[in-house]
Formats: C-alpha cells, structure tokens, sequence
C-alpha cells in the first residue's frame, strides 16, 4: 500500500482500523461528561471546546433554520435584547431582514412602544411607510425646511397631513425650485395630475410603474384614497433583497417582538402592542419562576389564545423551566448574570454559569419542543457555536449588537474611539432613565429589578460604552458566515443535526485549562490589530 508520493501510511490499514475500534469510545468527552457537575462545576462558554468531525461539504451549505418559539421558525438563530441601548424599531426592522428578531425594550411608554411595533409591522422593503407629508395649507417655506433637515424634496400633500389621509397632491424640488415667495400655500404649487399605485401592489409592480411613469415618487394609496406610503425613484437601484427575511407567514409582514413586565399595568401595555401587530412578547425579569409571571401567562393565554407567542423567563434551572412550560411558555429565555452588563452574581449571589444553564435547561425543555434561548454572555462566534450545541435554538445578543447603526443612541469620541452607550437595563442610569429622550413608563426599567417599595436601588448592571460596529447588514452577515464554518468543521449541516449527533455522542468536547484558554487566544506578540470582517 504505497501512494503515488511513495510513501506507506499505514503498514497495515486494517491494524490501524482494529486499533481505533478497541478504544471504548471515540476521542475527546461526550457533552454528558463535559457537563458532570460534581467533577466540572458550573462551565461558561471559554471552559469547553468542541472537537472537529469530518469535512464532507462546502460550508456555504450549512444553514441554520431554526425554531424560536415553538411555533415561530427563522432562518438565523439570532436575537436582540429588550435594552433600551439595543433594540427599537430600526433594530427589530433590520433584524427580521436578516433572518432573526429583535424583541422592543419597555423602558418607555406604552404607546411609544406600541409606534415601534407598528412601525416594525408596517415596513416593506423598498417602500417608504412613514413618509414626511404636509397639508395643502402649509408653505414653500415648510418644504425647505424639511430639505434642509432631513433631505426629503418629494413631500406628499394630504388633507391633514398625516399618513393615512385623502392624497391630494406632491411637492417635488421642481415645483418650487424657482419659487422666490416662500409663503405661497403648497395647493398653489402642487402637483395633482399623480401617477400612484395601489395598497397591495408587489414591490417589483410598484418599481415598474416608476420607471415608466419616469417620476420621482410613487404614492402608495388604499382603496379609500388615503396615502399609506411611498416609493421613491433613488432607492430603486438600492432595493436589496433580503431571502432570510423572518416574515409572518400569512401577512408577510416582518416578525416583531417586545418585552412587557408581570405587572397589572404590563397587561394594558401588552393590548396596545398586540393592537399594534405583535407576534411575540417577552416576559422580561431577570428570575422568571414567579408568581407574577405564571399569572401573566396564564392571563395572556386566557385573553390572547394562542395567537401571540410567550417567551417566559429568564431561567437558568430545570425546575425553573418545568414551572413555566407547565404554565403554557412556547419557549424560554435563558440566562441569570452572565450578560457583560450584569453584576447580578455578585451582587445578589444567585445565577448559574451560562455554560451550565443553557445545557440544562435544554436538556429539559428539549423534551417537550420547548425552544430555549441563550441570552447574555456571547462576546464571539465561537460562544454562539456552543450555545447552539448546548441544546439552545436561539441565541440573545446585547452587547454584541450594542455601538452599530441600527442600535439607538448617538456616536460620540473618545481617545480617538467612536462609541456608543451600552447599559444593563437593572444599571441606575437606566433605572433613573438618565438621557432617555423617551417618555417615562408607568413601568419602567426599575420594575424588573426592583419591586416598588424598594427605597433604594440596588444596581444588577453598570453603564458603559462600547466601540462602533457598523451597520448589523454587515456584522450579521459576518456572524452567520462564521457560524457556517464552525458548523463545518463540526461536520454537520445544520442546527438539527448538530443537536442529533450532540445527543449522540457523535460531537466530541473537551474541557480547557485556564493554560489551553490562554493559548488558544493570541499570545506572545508585542502588538496586533484584531479585524474580525
Ligand atoms: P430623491 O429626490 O429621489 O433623492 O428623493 P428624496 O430626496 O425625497 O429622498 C431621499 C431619500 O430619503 C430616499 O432614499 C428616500 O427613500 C428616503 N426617505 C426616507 N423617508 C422619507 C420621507 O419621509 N420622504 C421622502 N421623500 N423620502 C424619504
Ligand atoms: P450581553 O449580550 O450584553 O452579554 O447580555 C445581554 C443580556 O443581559 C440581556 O438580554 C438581558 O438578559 C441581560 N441584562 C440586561 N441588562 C441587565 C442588567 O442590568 N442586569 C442583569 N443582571 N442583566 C441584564
């Protein structure tokens, strides 16, 4: 048996064969032996690795449908947090493009929160849904000052100037390009003979009657006449398609979720949300076996059936998650302290590695479709890999998704750096809603971390900042490639696969070393710039 190199790789390849079959198991420890509390403790993700398999495939095979709830299936695994420096509607809007969620925080008012899910529902690629419009009363002068603030030169003219009003005509640069009276209504010097479209029509419809009609805008109206958005010629070129899209599967419209509380008034807020179009709602407390929260499902099933989906938590025990899936949760959230803001372990003694706690309650939950999710404690793509081969369907990401475009908050510099502010929703400053633009809740940040007769805060998170990321269009397509070729030399195609051959032992782990953690990170250079995309 010599190769074409000449060389004799085995003496005899059956002997080599005999060998490895007299091992009693294969290399390396099956997650069972990995996770054994009483000679391991509590793991977090940087305790463990997980052994490569067999390359048989291109990574751009592998792929990652998944079930975030137990009736709600995405094609990414990923989730933003409820925090009020991660997820509201520009978050939660590009999150579904991509292929994952992004659940609305709760430190605001109920109808702010209830606008940010309607504006999640109400998006459609391509078409502009909240579009700037003005009264034919208002003036050349109000037009100008909307170019000027936002750039906007197209301003449709409805009868009370809001959306969802009679279209009456538009306002182009060209109708008051010469214009030098900056005090003539608009009626004057609108457009009214409007090529429109009608509610309803396919984006690709929609952009071929602008290019045909060769105008700048096309107004989208419902039966009635009303305006209900608008197509504008510049973002033709610019329509990128999203296929991983999470959309609901009758009205194609994006998934939306959004975080309430346990609270009497949580129920009044979680009407205006539901009003507003929401599929999911996430019963936001850092110890969800509650009281509260096994009434609040129970009431949500009473008066919502089975319509919304409750993702209850956040767990980190088996008995934890019995109690809530035997109240009705269609998955759970997991994680107690291990979020990079939090300071709950520390201060409250109380928390499970999040290693440990995603395992174990997946394990379990696993058991009655019950999908969990790992929220809290991913800093890379390799953590999102081993929650995922923990048994976790999702993961929930706050810091990682905290400093891009779509997170809320200004940029601002220092030492050289562009940040953005990242909190713990238990930090005082969001308990204080220090710098909230938003109006205060009847119900807010405070209420998960405190209950009211508290007369002194006690923190479970910190305030702090954290460095630009860029938009998540790029950074989520950056996580998911990464994901694929973890998967890859894992050896498996896809999340079910992966749980399947996890459970049967077929992936290998390994426990690391405080030394293997150090060597498997970069060491021993006198400098290096870390690009991760
Ligand atoms: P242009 O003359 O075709 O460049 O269009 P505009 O100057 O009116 O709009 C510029 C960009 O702003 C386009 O990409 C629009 O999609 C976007 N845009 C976002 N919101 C609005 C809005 O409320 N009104 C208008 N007109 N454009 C908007
Ligand atoms: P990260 O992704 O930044 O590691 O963690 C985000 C998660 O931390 C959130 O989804 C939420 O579960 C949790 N969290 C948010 N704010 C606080 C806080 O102030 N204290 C604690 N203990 N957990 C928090």
């Amino acid at each position: 048996m010599v190769n074409e190199n000449g060389i004799n790789p085995f003496l005899d390849p059956e002997t080599a064969k005999t060998h490895l079959e007299s091992y009693k198991s294969p290399d390396g420890l099956s997650i069972e032996d990995i996770m054994d509390l009483r000679s391991n403790g509590g793991l977090t993700y940087n305790d463990f690795l997980i052994l490569p398999g067999y390359v048989g495939f291109p990574s751009s095979e592998v792929t990652f449908e998944t079930k975030v709830t137990k009736n709600i299936t995405l094609k990414t695994p990923f989730m933003s947090s409820p925090m009020d420096t991660v997820t509201e509607a520009e978050m939660a809007i590009n999150m579904a493009l991509l292929g994952g969620v992004g659940v609305i925080h709760n430190n605001c008012s109920p109808d702010e929160q209830a606008e940010m899910v309607l504006k999640v529902k109400r998006f459609e690629n391509g078409f502009i849904t909240d579009p700037v419009c003005l009264t034919p009363n208002h003036t050349v002068a109000d037009v100008n000052r909307i170019k000027a603030q936002s750039g906007y030169s197209g301003i449709p003219i409805t009868a009370n100037g809001k959306l969802y009003s009679i279209l009456l005509g538009i306002v182009t640069a060209r109708d008051i390009q010469f214009h030098e009276d900056h005090t003539t209504p608009l009626k004057d010097v609108m457009t009214t003979d409007l090529v429109i479209a009608h509610e309803g029509v396919t984006l690709e419809e929609a952009n071929q009657i602008l290019r045909s009609s060769k105008r700048g805008k096309l107004p989208i109206v419902n039966a009635r006449g009303e305006l209900v958005s608008l197509l504008s010629r510049s973002d033709l070129l610019k329509n990128l398609n999203f296929p991983l899209a999470s959309k609901s599967p009758h009205s194609k419209q994006l998934i939306c979720a959004a975080a309430i509380g346990s609270r009497p008034d949580d129920k009044a807020r979680l009407r205006k949300l539901v009003e507003a179009g929401l599929d999911i709602v996430v019963l936001d407390s850092s110890q969800g076996n509650s009281i509260f929260q096994i009434e609040m499902i129970n009431y949500i099933r009473k008066t919502y059936g089975t319509s919304l989906d409750i993702i209850a938590g956040n767990v980190v025990t088996r008995e934890q998650a019995a109690s809530l899936i035997e109240a009705g949760a269609d998955a759970l959230r997991v994680g107690m302290g291990s979020g990079s803001i939090c300071i709950t372990q520390e201060i409250m003694a109380v928390g499970r590695p999040q290693g440990t706690a995603v395992y174990k309650v997946s394990q379990f939950a696993n058991k009655f479709g019950i999908p969990v999710i790992a929220d809290g404690g991913i800093q890379n793509i390799g953590h999102i890999i081993k929650a995922l081969a923990l048994g976790a369907s999702a993961v929930m990401m706050g810091g990682l998704f905290a400093g891009t475009t779509e997170s809320p908050g200004e940029y601002f510099y220092r030492e050289g750096q562009r940040l953005k502010k990242y909190r713990g929703m238990g930090s005082i400053d969001a308990m204080e809603r220090v710098g909230c633009k938003r109006t205060q809740p009847d119900n807010n940040a405070a209420a998960r971390y405190f209950s009211e007769r508290d007369v002194v805060k006690v923190a479970q998170g910190v305030a702090g900042a954290v460095v630009d990321k860029g938009s998540i269009r790029k950074f989520v397509p950056y996580l998911l490639t990464g994901l694929q070729h973890g998967l890859q030399d894992i050896g498996v195609k896809n999340l079910d696969q992966l749980r399947e051959e996890v459970d049967s032992g077929k992936v290998r782990f390994e426990l690391r070393t405080a030394a293997a953690q150090i060597e498997g990170n970069v060491h021993g250079l006198y400098s290096y710039e870390k690009r991760l995309f």
